[in-house]
């Protein structure tokens, strides 16, 4: 195949996906139109997933949801960071608006983005980076471990590769703190499980907001739950963490 060939094979690819589309929407309208929700009815999801953006986890059919279901925030790694607009307006409109009650935290085997963290974490500090601890992480420890001062360093810059290692930032804190194993796989397990655990640690932080404005219908104050899972690409399955925290309600 030419080059000429080869790129208009890659760049018509979008048009299969919208007849495969086509298809798909006319197959479903004609044998099982119930399928596709009633503008009319307001959703109300049961769970809001916060999982990666990696193309092989998909969350609809691992919990074999049906549209209205799942309400969805993906991202590299499976990140809630508590100055993230988007992680918590759509957290927000969730809990508050939606009802939704229970969120899972999802990481998953083979992450690319624990991975990166892993090996960030791994490699010898910079000059720089040892002349900011010096000089910053001694004497405001606790301000650096809250405020994770390397994002706010790198604030302004637009660039990509800036924002995935800012967006790691935190990840690779807390995997500095862990003693790993030199076995690779069974260091990458550990670190995709801490990660989900750290998501949620920052989650429960949340908790008195929600104290404050989740409430049920006949106006007593909600409790919502978060879970810690794990899925695996390759079997389908999903690992319970057992990490299960209790937010609102009549919990502290
Ligand atoms: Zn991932």
């Amino acid at each position: 195949m030419s080059d000429l060939e080869s790129s208009t094979t890659i760049r018509d690819y979008i048009y299969t996906v919208l007849d495969a589309n086509k298809n798909w929407a006319q197959r479903l309208n004609q044998t099982f139109p119930q399928y596709f929700p009633d503008p009319e009815d307001k959703q109300a999801p049961k769970i809001l997933w916060i999982g990666c953006s990696d193309s092989r986890v998909q969350e609809s059919d691992a919990t074999t949801a049906l549209p209205g279901n799942v309400f969805v925030h993906r991202n590299i790694a499976n990140q809630f960071h508590l100055h993230d607009d988007s992680a918590l307006s759509v957290f927000a409109y969730a809990v508050k608006v939606l009802g939704t009650r229970h969120v899972v935290v999802v990481g998953h085997e083979h992450c690319g983005g624990a991975i990166t963290a892993l090996k960030e974490a791994r490699r010898p500090p910079s000059a720089d980076q040892l002349e900011r601890h010096h000089t910053l992480y001694d004497s405001l420890y606790h301000l650096v471990e809250t405020f994770h001062i390397n994002e706010i360093h790198d604030k302004d810059s637009n660039d990509p590769n800036d924002a995935i290692t800012r967006w790691l930032t935190p990840l690779v804190h807390r995997i500095r703190k862990l003693e790993l194993p030199a076995e690779e796989g069974t260091a990458v397990r550990i670190v995709i499980e801490e990660n989900v655990k750290l998501q949620i640690e920052k989650i429960v932080q949340l908790g008195d907001w929600v104290r404050r404005n989740v409430r049920e219908p006949d106006g007593r104050p909600a409790t919502v739950w978060v879970h810690g899972w794990v899925y695996d690409f390759a079997t389908g399955f999903i690992r319970d963490l057992n990490v299960t925290r209790e937010l609102g309600g009549g919990s502290e």
